[in-house]
């Protein structure tokens, strides 16, 4: 079970996180984040360090340690254990040495940040450990990784021998384990970072390397919607995603989980469950290496603006023709600028690039392979399922929902789960809400997926991108 920042940013998240690992049907391995804003304030005060401000510095560490005893003393009413006490002051210390050090030698290497930083989840996995009364383990002598301070690459042959020795007899015993996300240690126990967000990472590291039966992402926004809801009222969670939807759904923004970071995971073949803390009964979405529905559609999404470029080209589908396109993909790789959607046809190549990229250098070199069209303030519209390509009829399903809009650039995504459409920026709304009430016709199931009552904690969704943004301030 895996806590990200704001579902422990004080004592309240903290009861709501702790009450949630201990109606866990089996003793969970309980990875954290540091506490929401902590991670921030460390690199902060890292770098008033070494710009000499030391007395700042102090004051960003003044004001951290004094919150988490807060957080420490709201849980412990009666006062903190010895053992939590003491932990603190030692965090405490630890901080300040390595901030005064810092600052004296006006230098803040990746591998000094590291450590820093590493005090965030060291501090609130003490206090959740307490508050649990659970075993608390240091996650840098299981997550191993190489030296690369800052974004340390897990070695990921070595984590499970490092789990079943410090983790498994604990968990196998019923014991319920805390320990960090985001930090690990090389083979010689230097202290290191995934990266900013690496608890997600971490997650999937230890869930793999023990073999869990699923690894849950608690997080305080409720999923997964079939669109923005703030576009699309009428958007539902999403109950199942493959990995290939979620990293689709995640080109066109997705923030609360990276597919990437979940890897592991999948190839272990352990499904992933973003959940809400706010609302653990309410929906979840499962993500799962391979997709498990027989639903042609998963979600809806959007994209823009972008901008298209039509190059025709004169020549026609024979060699020059090919040729023509292979050099006319160089200048935009010269140009570093990527392509985004694309359709050809004979001599004419019609291709979207970002709204924002520059453009002037990019439209001199391709007058040269002919005229040139150029489209600004476009939306790309995408319908993303992974069973897409085995729907018969699906595609002018799509047109049928779209008649009344003009749709300038069609493409099938080279991975096959999205079709998208190229519109204009101001049509990309009424294209999403006539293609949601085509495709996803049933008003939403108002009931939760019901499972077993001891498994159906709380369950909602992983969110995307701007939907997750409306979703957590609704
Ligand atoms: N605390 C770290 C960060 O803020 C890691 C995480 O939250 O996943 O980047
Ligand atoms: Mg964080």
């Amino acid at each position: 079970m895996k806590f990200g920042g704001s579902s422990v940013a004080d004592a309240d998240r903290m009861r709501e996180a702790a009450a949630l690992a201990a109606q866990s049907p089996r003793a969970p391995l309980v990875v954290l984040s540091a506490t929401g804003g902590t991670t921030d304030a460390l690199f902060e005060a890292g770098r008033r360090a070494e710009r000499g401000d030391l007395p700042a510095a102090l004051e960003l560490h003044r004001s951290l340690m004094a919150r988490h005893l807060g957080i420490a003393r709201d849980l412990f009413p009666d006062g903190l254990p010895a053992s939590l006490d003491q932990a603190l002051a030692e965090l405490g210390g630890e901080l300040d040495l390595r901030l005064r050090g810092v600052a004296m030698l006006g230098e803040l290497s990746p591998r000094s940040m590291d450590a820093i930083a590493s005090i965030g989840e060291r501090l609130s996995t003490r206090i959740l450990a307490a508050h649990l009364g659970a075993a608390w383990v240091d996650a840098r002598t299981v997550l191993r990784t190489d030296d690369g301070f800052g974004s340390a690459r897990p070695r990921q042959e070595e984590i499970p021998a490092l789990a079943g020795r410090h983790l498994a007899p604990l968990l196998g015993a019923g014991r319920t384990v805390v320990t960090q996300g985001y930090i690990g240690a090389t083979a010689g126990g230097v202290t290191t970072t995934l990266g900013r967000g690496g608890s997600d990472f971490s997650a999937a590291l230890f869930g793999a390397a023990l073999g869990a039966s699923d690894i849950q992402i608690w997080t305080d926004v409720e999923g997964v919607l079939t669109c923005d809801p703030r576009v699309v009222p009428g958007a539902r969670p999403i109950a199942q995603l493959s990995f290939k939807e979620a990293s689709e759904l995640a080109a066109f923004g997705a923030k609360v989980l990276h597919p990437a970071t979940i890897q592991p995971a999948m190839a272990a073949g352990i499904p992933v469950t973003v959940r809400s803390t706010r609302r653990p009964r309410g929906h979840f979405t499962t993500i799962t290496a391979e997709a498990r529905t027989h639903r042609s559609v998963t979600a809806l999404a959007q994209r823009g603006p972008v901008t298209v470029l039509t190059i025709n080209t004169g020549a026609g589908l024979d060699q020059d023709g090919f040729q023509a396109k292979a050099g006319l993909f160089q200048v935009f790789s010269r140009h570093h600028i990527s392509i985004d959607l694309i359709a050809t046809t004979g001599g004419s190549v019609s291709l979207t690039v970002d709204g924002a990229a520059p453009l002037e250098g990019l439209l001199r070199d391709l007058a040269g392979f002919g005229n040139v069209g150029v489209a600004r303030g476009r939306a790309i519209v995408a319908v993303v399922g992974e069973r897409l390509k085995r729907t018969p009829g699906i595609s002018g399903h799509c047109f049928g929902a779209l008649e009344a809009i003009n749709v300038e650039l069609i493409s099938m995504g080279a991975n096959e789960t999205n079709l998208s459409f190229v519109v204009r920026q101001e049509d990309a709304g009424a294209a999403l809400r006539a293609l949601h009430a085509a495709l996803f016709p049933n008003p939403p199931a108002k009931s939760a997926p019901r499972t077993k009552p001891a498994a159906r904690l709380a369950l909602a969704p992983m969110a995307s991108g701007s939907w997750v943004r409306a979703a957590s301030s609704s």
